[in-house]
């Protein structure tokens, strides 16, 4: 029988009836056997995380300093929802273990950790599962990402088909065993190692969002969440900066090709947002788009000079000049006499004198325009730079909203449709392209 692998974020778990919501969920679909649980999140918008107050705690106890505020906290979620579950009383034995650690002097990462290591036994214990401890079997590279033997090491302890079992989020060892943890909200890329670890049919990302977003909820209201998108259309739309899982929590899955679902905890029943390497003919793919996303904070530097494309190394040299100052480019546009360079503002913040004087003196154009503000909008969807009609619906979108189009760049990829607006347009025009597509 082919397993799935559940990760629970931290609102998912964040008190004894959120544990109940995702007990229902895990007893609903006896495939999910291998669940990965966060530490406990917030419970309201005030509320604090438990991982904020175990650095606290540990930072507090570095110095020398009381923790006993922050730590009592700690203490109190989770002996309450231990007894709110009704299970055996062992978690303030694990804490006792813990505040003597911290008065002795441990490391931040092992602090850390144990949110989701306690959460994990409180999990465990509720669901009736195995427990297994990541320290024994995912190792961290130096730079914080996952050594590819840990999947061997977690498959072998994860090899019982049909058995439930729990594998805290978050953290795995250094090259010498001492506890080391991902980067922050890292438990998603340890339920990725665990789904390909065990060659998952499904990674499950449960959350308290039905999906990842067509658009940028602040800008388009009503926004809905996207049935399906490819991992390449993932890509794209968070490169040009919508809020969706990290590329490390992706890679492990997407290198083999395991799907992932974003689901919600509060509301199950919701389809949330399947992530697929391709979509298929017959899939839930709704739109002929994935979504649209855009960033305000670009620059464009464009240069014109007569017979430019007869003149060798012309875009050689104006982009050496970049490198020269260390900046790279994002986008680059160009027809016979003219070419343009996109560039995120923040990295010729300083340098734009220097980089314009080199430019004039290096390529001696007829003509050089700084543009100090663009904002860039990528319309994603796979195959659609194919699709005829796809550039007239956004260029048509774009006028009837009174919208000037300031550059427009469609990619070899076949992925997107890009284009450049002034940064005071962006928000109508996001707007527009979103009910051209979607609404
Ligand atoms: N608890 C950790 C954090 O707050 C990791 C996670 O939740 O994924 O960053």
């Amino acid at each position: 029988m082919s397993r799935k692998v559940a990760k629970f974020g931290g609102s998912s778990l964040a008190d004894a009836g959120q544990f109940q919501k995702v007990k229902a969920i895990v007893d609903a679909d006896s495939s999910r056997q291998i669940l990965v649980p966060s530490a406990p999140g917030r419970r309201s918008p005030t509320d604090a995380k438990l991982t904020d107050l175990l650095y606290l705690c540990q930072n507090s106890a570095a110095l020398g300093a009381d923790f006993s505020e922050p730590f009592r906290l700690v203490e109190q979620r989770f002996v309450e929802i231990e007894q709110a579950l009704g299970l055996e009383p062992d978690i303030a034995r694990h804490l006792a273990q813990l505040r003597g650690e911290l008065v002795k002097g441990v490391s931040a990462d092992y602090v850390a950790s144990r949110g989701e290591y306690l959460n994990g036994l409180l999990l465990a214990a509720y669901l009736d599962a195995t427990f297994v401890d990541p320290v024994e079997c995912i190792v961290l590279t130096p730079n914080g990402g996952v050594d590819p033997s840990s999947y061997a090491a977690l498959g072998a302890r994860l090899a019982e088909a049909g058995r439930r079992y729990v594998i805290p989020g978050f953290y795995g060892a250094d090259q010498k065993g001492q506890v080391k943890t991902f980067s922050r909200g890292g438990s998603d890329i340890t339920g990725a190692i665990a789904a390909r670890a065990v060659m998952a049919e499904l990674y499950e990302n449960w959350t308290d969002v039905s999906g990842l977003l067509m658009s940028d909820p602040r800008i388009v209201a009503d926004a809905r969440p996207m049935l399906e998108v490819t991992y390449a259309e993932i890509r794209e739309l968070s490169y040009m900066g919508a809020t969706v899982l990290h590329d490390e929590a992706i890679a492990p899955v997407r290198e083999v090709g395991i799907p992932i679902g974003i689901r919600n905890t509060n509301a199950p029943d919701a389809p949330g947002t399947l992530i697929v390497p391709v979509h298929k003919p017959d899939s839930r793919h709704a739109h002929q788009i994935a979504g649209i996303a855009g960033k305000k904070a670009f620059s464009m530097i464009s240069v014109e000079k007569n017979l430019m494309n007869k003149e060798v190394g012309f875009g050689y040299r104006l982009l050496g000049v970049l490198e020269h100052h260390g900046v790279s480019f994002e986008h680059c546009p160009s027809s016979i006499d003219s070419m343009s360079v996109v560039v995120e503002t923040a990295q010729i913040e300083g340098k734009i004198d220097v980089l314009l004087d080199e430019i004039r003196n290096t390529l001696q154009p007829d003509k050089l325009e700084y543009t100090p503000a663009i904002a860039l909008i990528a319309i994603v969807g796979e195959g659609m730079a194919h699709v005829i009609g796809m550039a007239a619906r956004v260029f048509a979108a774009l006028r009837d909203a009174g919208v000037n189009v300031r550059l427009i760049n469609q990619g070899a990829s076949e992925l997107n449709i890009i284009v450049g607006v002034a940064p005071e347009d962006y928000e109508v025009a996001v707007r527009a392209l979103y009910a051209a597509f979607v609404a």
